[in-house]
């Protein structure tokens, strides 16, 4: 099924190649200026339409069409540079060597766009490939360099790796003495609020570098979830169960419901860390006789699993931006609490892993944090 049964003009094809990007973000500023500037020059203008190569030379972003054998019959310099060869009348799989972008062609070229992100053997570059359908079998392709974006997030996720790593052997190191001299050993007095104030703060940094560590493991994919069918309502009552001595300091008062035998398609161990964060997150923000409650519920043919607290609510200007890496709607009172900031964000790379998404609503009476996982 080609997109267009002829033809396509200046306008279809800059569309096609908009939904395309959009999938990936934003439209780059200077595409949109170029679409604008092409189509202001299809604009009734005598001698028709410009030719795709006039069209493929005028991209500022490396772009290329190939026919229904799959080689280059029009490509611009970006492309060739990137590509590190030249490319005209040669096959797409000859010049990049890669077996993913020339499947991704056939199936555009089948009318199917495509947009994914690969490794280019040939020239050994990280790219974002889309590709879209154009008239008479053939394809438009536009390729981004992304090698240097992802040199520069390995160097930075390795940096906190590591960094992190080597904070554990001082911090495990000054909780054990802390921990010593408060167990019994004798202290004066006036000491004592001093010593108490290091065991807090060394069991602060101890989470932030644990924390830290589970995030660059999530964000570089090190962690690959085993998906199984659980029983929805025992995950969360088990997850409960770990929290349970933290909410009878604060006599806090929990709950689980849900109906028997509904089973979610989940990673059982990341399934417990997404809900003991969002425990620990109820148990932190609800004042003393508060109540948490835990539901599952079958919804559409997905599952729905929440958290709901009786704590004081986010304000709506902070809901969408939880989820970010050191994002805290109340930074003091997240750190007078011990948290690192950084809970909520491996609660949504955990769920995204595992094919699901979390959601918050809240109101001055409490907050609901909610995912949305596929019944298994
Ligand atoms: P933190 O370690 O600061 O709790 P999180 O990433 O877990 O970091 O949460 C981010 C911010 O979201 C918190 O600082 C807090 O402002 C807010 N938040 C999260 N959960 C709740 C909740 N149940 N009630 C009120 N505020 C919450």
């Amino acid at each position: 099924m080609a997109i267009f049964g002829r033809e396509p003009t200046l306008d279809e094809a800059l569309s096609v190649l908009r939904r395309r990007l959009d999938e990936k973000g934003p439209l780059p500023k200077s595409l949109v200026d170029l679409g604008q500037r092409l189509a202001l020059r299809e604009s009734p203008r005598p001698g028709g339409d410009p030719s795709l190569p006039e069209m493929v030379a005028a991209m500022p972003d490396a772009a290329a069409v190939i026919d229904g054998a799959g080689r280059f019959i029009a490509a611009n310099r970006p492309l060739e540079m990137l590509l590190g060869a030249k490319v005209l009348g040669r096959g797409l799989l000859e010049a990049t060597r890669s077996h993913e972008l020339a499947d991704a062609a056939w199936r555009a070229l089948a009318g199917w766009p495509a947009s994914r992100e690969m490794t280019l053997p040939g020239p050994n570059k990280v790219v974002g490939a889309l590709l879209a359908p154009l008239s008479q079998a053939r394809a438009l392709l536009v390729l981004r360099d992304l090698t240097e974006q992802k040199r520069r997030e390995l160097v930075r996720r390795d940096f906190i790796a590591n960094a992190s790593h080597e904070l554990r052997t001082p911090v495990s190191a000054i909780s054990g003495a802390v921990e010593t001299l408060l167990s019994g050993l004798p202290l004066a007095e006036e000491a004592r609020p001093f010593v108490e104030m290091i065991a807090r703060h060394a069991e602060r940094l101890g989470n932030l570098s644990s924390d830290l560590l589970d995030l660059s493991r999530l964000e570089s994919g090190e962690f690959r979830p085993e998906m199984e069918p659980l029983d929805a309502t025992l995950a969360m009552s088990v997850a409960l169960e770990l929290v349970r001595a933290k909410a009878a300091e604060k006599k806090l008062e929990l709950r689980v419901e849900g109906p028997p035998g509904l089973r979610v398609l989940a990673d059982a161990r990341a399934l417990e860390q997404i809900f003991v964060n969002l425990l620990d997150n109820a148990i932190k923000y609800t004042p003393a006789l508060g109540r948490i409650t835990m539901v599952a519920e079958a919804r559409g043919g997905k599952v729905v699993l929440s958290v709901t607290d009786t704590g004081p609510g986010i304000e709506p200007r902070h809901q969408q931006r939880l989820f970010e890496r050191f994002y805290r709607a109340d930074p003091g009172r997240s750190r007078a609490a011990g948290g690192t900031g950084l809970g909520l964000a491996i609660v949504k790379h955990l769920a995204q892993l595992q094919g699901g998404e979390v959601f918050v609503e809240s109101s001055p009476a409490g907050s609901r944090f909610w995912l949305r996982f596929t019944q298994g």
